[in-house]
């Protein structure tokens, strides 16, 4: 399991120009929502790899909750992808270390490649936020937005300068929060979280204190 961008790339699978996912998510963990929203993004706007970027600090949740630690969650997220196609977990954010701002995710890629079409991949509720991250006019013009619906979260309609493309998923209404609680109180996690990651939360004990 490489955390090294892109590992299709490496492969030699795709063209040196590539239309690039960014999904980036706290997975906290990784669920049934969260890959089928990526593969649906993928197949919307045609990319050629969706990149599952885990945040190593996402500013807008500490202080409210204990993270589970960054490695832990890239490790969730690179069991969970591994073998998919089109899929690949991402630990640039961890690698760059502090806070994670979208932004910079992004003008690394871009140093990195020049030449790919970025796209951000958002839940509605994340659509609806965009407004409040940092340098977000930057944000726009780096990436198309891809954004896929939540349930119980209206789709909100972003006018320029940001670019959209809208994906389809069927509604799945499943949160990490929902699934820390699962986990923490011995339900079962099973077809919410794939099994690779199921293995890994037993086995390292995650969720299993009251947090
Ligand atoms: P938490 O409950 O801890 O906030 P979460 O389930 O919302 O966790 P995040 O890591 O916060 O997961 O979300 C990462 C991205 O995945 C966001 O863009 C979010 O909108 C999207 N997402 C998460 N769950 C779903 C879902 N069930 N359907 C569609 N998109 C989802
Ligand atoms: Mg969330």
């Amino acid at each position: 399991m490489s955390g090294r961008f892109p590992v299709a790339r490496a492969r030699g699978t795709y063209a040196a120009q590539m239309r690039v996912g960014v999904f980036g998510g706290t997975f906290d963990p990784i669920h049934v929502g969260h890959l089928v929203a990526a593969v649906n993004a993928r197949h919307a706007a045609q990319l050629d790899v969706v990149l599952l970027v885990v945040a190593n600090q996402p500013w807008q949740k500490t202080g409210q909750r204990s993270i589970t630690a960054a490695r832990d969650r890239y490790h969730l997220v690179a069991a969970a992808v591994e073998g998919i196609d089109g899929l690949e977990a991402s630990d640039l954010e961890l690698r760059r270390g502090g806070n994670s701002y979208t932004v910079d995710t992004l003008t690394e890629l871009r140093r990195l490649h020049p030449d790919d079409e970025l796209f951000l991949v958002v839940g509605a509720d994340v659509a609806a936020e965009l407004d409040t991250w940092e340098r977000v006019e930057d944000v726009a013009a780096l990436a198309t937005v891809v954004v896929v619906n939540r349930p119980g979260v209206p789709r909100p309609r972003l006018q320029a300068p940001w670019r959209v493309v809208d994906a389809g998923m069927p509604a799945l209404d499943v949160s990490s929060t929902d699934l820390r609680a699962r986990a923490r109180d011995g339900r079962p996690l099973e077809f919410l979280v794939p099994d690779p990651a199921i293995r890994w939360i037993r086995t390292h004990r995650l969720y299993a204190e009251d947090r």
